[in-house]
C-alpha cells in the first residue's frame, strides 16, 4: 500500500480538428495533493471539472503533460496502470455477466498464471474481509445479482488482488436512493477495513462528506481547497467552496459595510460587532449565512431581517423545520423551531459569530467563522 502525491499535474486535451483553432482544454491545472496511506480522498466538483481526469492520471490512463504522480517516493508518472497495482471500481460495473461472482475475482490470477494456492488463499481472505453472506454472492452468476451487490463483487475483485491504491469513479450513482444509502455505509465500512489508499469521486457532496477522510473540492481543472468537512464548511477558502458544501446552500446577501453599520437592501440595517466592522474593508460586500447560523423570531426585532416564507421543509429527524424564502433579493433558508411552520414572515438576525464575509466583485473570503470547538 502506499501514499500517493501529484506535484504540479497539468493535464491538456485538445478539442480535436474540426475545432483546430481553439486552445487545447486544461483538464488538470497544476494539482498539488497528498493522500497519506490508508486514506480516504473524497473528490467532489461539477460535472467537467476534472474529476474523471484526476482520478485517471493516478490510476495512469492518462499521463500528466506536466509535473510528476508519485507512489510512496516512487515516480509513477510514466508506468501503466497494471505495474501501479490500482484497484478501480467505476459505475458501470465492468463484470463479466455470465461467471460467478468467484470467477470474476479469480480471473486476474488465471490471466497471469498465479498458483492455485495463492488463488484460493486470496479468494479465502478477501471473502472474509467483505463479510457475512458474502461467499453466497460469490457462488451466484454476476447477471442475477442486484446493483449493490453487483458492486460488492466489482469492490472484491479489486481488493484480492491486493491494490496499492483503490479508484472509484461514482460507483453507486446509478443505483437507485434507497440502495445508495445503503451501499455507501457498506462501501464507508469496508474502506475502513481495508485501510488501502482511496480516491473516491464523486458529484453528489453528501456522498463526498459520507466516504471521505478529507474532501478535495475541484473546479474547471483546479484543486480549490482540500481539507476535512469541517474545514471546508467553516473555513472556506471562497465563496464557491461556501457555496458547494452544505445543504441547503449557504445564503448570499449583498450588504454595505458603512462604520459598523451593515445595510441590507433599501430598508434594513444591522449592527456589527467591533471586532468584525474593523476587520472588514468598507463599502460593498457579501454577507453569508448558513440556515443554522441565523437567530429567528416570530416578531420584528430591533435588528433584524423580514423574511416572507415561500416555503417550509420539515427535517424530520429534528424537532425543526428549515424556512426558505428571499432577502433583498437573495434565496435564503434558516433553521426554525417546529412550531413556526405556519408562519408567512420570519424575522432573522446574523449569529455574527457564525456569519462570513466575501468581496463584492469577487470570491475571495474576507472573514469566516473558522472550524468551531465542539466537544
Ligand atoms: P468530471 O469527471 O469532473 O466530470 P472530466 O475529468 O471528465 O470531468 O473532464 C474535465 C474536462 O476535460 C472537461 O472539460 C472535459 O470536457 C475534458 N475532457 C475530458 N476527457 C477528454 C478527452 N478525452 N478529450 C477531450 N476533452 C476531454
Amino acid at each position: 500500500m502506499s501514499s500517493v502525491t501529484l506535484e504540479h499535474v497539468v493535464k491538456f486535451y485538445y478539442p480535436g480538428i474540426a475545432a483546430a483553432d481553439t486552445k487545447p482544454i486544461k483538464g488538470l491545472n497544476d494539482i498539488n495533493l497528498h493522500i497519506p496511506d490508508g486514506e480516504t480522498l473524497s473528490v467532489v466538483g461539477p460535472s467537467g471539472c476534472g474529476k474523471s481526469t484526476l482520478l485517471k492520471v493516478i490510476a495512469g490512463l492518462e499521463y500528466p503533460d506536466e509535473g510528476r504522480v508519485l507512489y510512496n517516493d516512487l515516480d509513477v508518472s510514466k508506468i501503466t496502470p497494471q505495474d501501479r497495482g490500482v484497484g478501480m471500481v467505476f459505475q458501470d460495473y465492468a463484470l463479466y455477466p455470465t461467471k460467478e461472482g468467484k470467477n470474476n475475482m479469480s480471473y486476474y490470477f488465471e490471466v497471469h498464471h498465479r498458483s492455485q494456492e495463492e488463488k484460493e488463499q486470496r479468494l479465502r481472505e478477501t471473502a472474509e474481509l467483505m463479510g457475512i453472506g458474502f461467499e453466497m454472492l460469490m457462488g451466484r452468476q454476476v447477471d442475477t445479482l442486484s446493483g449493490g451487490e453487483k458492486q460488492r463483487v466489482g469492490i472484491a475483485r479489486c481488493i484480492v488482488r491486493e491494490p496499492n491504491v483503490f479508484l472509484m469513479d461514482e460507483p453507486i450513482s446509478n443505483l437507485d436512493a434507497k440502495l445508495r444509502e445503503r451501499t455507501r455505509t457498506e462501501i464507508r465500512r469496508l474502506l475502513k477495513k481495508f485501510g488501502i489508499t482511496t480516491l473516491y469521486v464523486t458529484h453528489d457532496q453528501q456522498e463526498a462528506i459520507f466516504m471521505g477522510d478529507r474532501i478535495a473540492v475541484m473546479r474547471t481543472g483546479s484543486l480549490e481547497q482540500l481539507g476535512t468537512f469541517d474545514e471546508l464548511y467553516y473555513s472556506p477558502a471562497n465563496l464557491f467552496v461556501a457555496s458547494l458544501i452544505g445543504s441547503p446552500p449557504i445564503s448570499v446577501l449583498p450588504v454595505v459595510l458603512d462604520q459598523n453599520m451593515v445595510r441590507v437592501g433599501e430598508h434594513a440595517s444591522l449592527t456589527l460587532p467591533d471586532h468584525l466592522a474593523q476587520s472588514l474593508p468598507q463599502g460593498k460586500l457579501r454577507l453569508a449565512v448558513r440556515p443554522e447560523g441565523w437567530l429567528v423570531a416570530r416578531e420584528p426585532q430591533p435588528e433584524s431581517l423580514e423574511m416572507n416564507v415561500s416555503r417550509i421543509e420539515r427535517l424530520f429527524t429534528e424537532r425543526a423545520a428549515f424556512a426558505h424564502g428571499e432577502i433583498a433579493g437573495a434565496p435564503v433558508s434558516a433553521v426554525v423551531p417546529l412550531d413556526f411552520p405556519e408562519a408567512k414572515k420570519v424575522y432573522l438576525t446574523p449569529d455574527w459569530q457564525r456569519a462570513y464575509f466575501f468581496a463584492a466583485d469577487a470570491e475571495t473570503a474576507l472573514f469566516v467563522p473558522g472550524v468551531p470547538e465542539l466537544f
